[in-house]
């Protein structure tokens, strides 16, 4: 039977509901803190429960059905499977969904001497499908010692750089591919500014891996619908984020880029997500946006700029239950 994997079990994809593809709710250490700063570190499980507990109330209040939450913070980068499981119980209703997979290389520090440096594809492989089918480490593969927590993985993270795919990028893209061929997880993947986006497509379907099983991550930054189109030709999904980065770019871009490719037929390949993972993202931390932008701000926004009903809650329930489904 058909399903999705999250903190708490599997359930039928239906009951997803309104999805955050792509968010952060606890990091609790790893290099993005030392590379991005402070701002990246999310460590209050209180202020978590508060920030997830207001997407689930605007999910029933905008669209009428549940909240997913999906936190991408991938292994051995501060992830923390008990603390989610602490929120994910704190707020009934809700599902968390956790990460398993790679940042981009340069996160994991001197990285010649990680781990994911001295291990084979098989080795990373190997704990990358246990993290999926017999429990996630709640000591985020960071040390010798393997501890598995009861909740199990959802997704799995690849990465790549900007404009350049490291060798180690493509060793654990490599091993990431197995894993999803293995137990049917869907890869949702950060490219560095929407560069890379079709390249990894091609390298992750080279290993098996079916396009309607990839979502290529922060394509907002690179909103041209032409090289977008490339990526949706393939049958691949596209993950907008990045909501409210003014100094990047304006909602409106996004709104013109969900329009654009809509309207060229692939409207049902589109997921949204806010990528909130800075204190300076989250209004529990004082700022003015925050985990549930989208249900309260942009997902109404559309509405009010012709999109149909239909159209938005394809890309928040339809297009994410399809995708978070694992492979048969
Ligand atoms: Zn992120």
């Amino acid at each position: 039977m058909a399903f999705a994997r999250t903190i708490d079990g599997d359930i039928d994809p239906a009951k997803l509901g309104a999805v955050d593809a792509h968010e952060h709710l606890i990091r609790t250490g790893g290099g993005e803190i030392l590379v991005d700063g402070e701002d990246m570190r999310l460590i209050d499980v209180d202020k978590a429960i508060t920030e997830a507990r207001s997407y689930q109330v605007s999910a029933r209040e905008f669209l009428d059905v549940d909240g997913t939450i999906v936190d991408m913070c991938p292994i051995d980068c501060g992830r923390d499977v008990e603390k989610l499981r602490a929120i994910s119980a704190a707020v009934p209703g809700l599902n968390i969904i956790v990460t398993t997979g790679f940042q981009k290389s340069h996160m994991y520090q001197e990285e010649s001497t990680h781990w994911i440096s001295r291990y084979s594809v098989d080795q990373i492989a190997e704990l990358v499908i246990a993290d999926i089918e017999v429990g996630v480490d709640v000591n985020d593969y960071s040390g010798p010692f393997v501890e598995r927590s009861a909740a199990k993985a959802g997704v799995i993270k690849i990465a790549t750089s900007y404009g350049v795919m490291t060798d180690l990028e493509r060793k654990l893209i490599e091993a990431c591919a197995a894993a999803s061929v293995e137990t049917g997880c869907p890869i949702n993947t950060h490219t560095q500014h929407g560069t890379l986006a079709l390249d990894q497509v091609k390298l992750l379907t080279s290993y098996g891996v079916k396009p309607e099983k990839i979502a290529v991550g922060h394509v907002q930054r690179n909103p041209d619908p032409y090289e977008l189109g490339k990526v949706t030709e393939t049958g691949a999904y596209l993950m907008l984020d990045g909501t409210y980065r003014l100094k990047y770019l304006p909602d409106s871009s996004r709104v013109q880029l969900l329009r654009s490719l809509t309207d060229a037929g692939y409207g049902s390949q589109l997921l949204l997500g806010t990528d909130s993972g800075k204190k300076s993202y989250q209004k529990v931390y004082g700022a003015a946006t925050g985990v549930d932008y989208d249900m309260t701000v942009f997902g109404p926004r559309l509405l009010h700029e012709g999109f149909s009903e239909t159209e938005v809650r394809g890309y928040y329930v339809d297009n994410a239950r399809e995708f978070f489904t694992f492979a048969a």
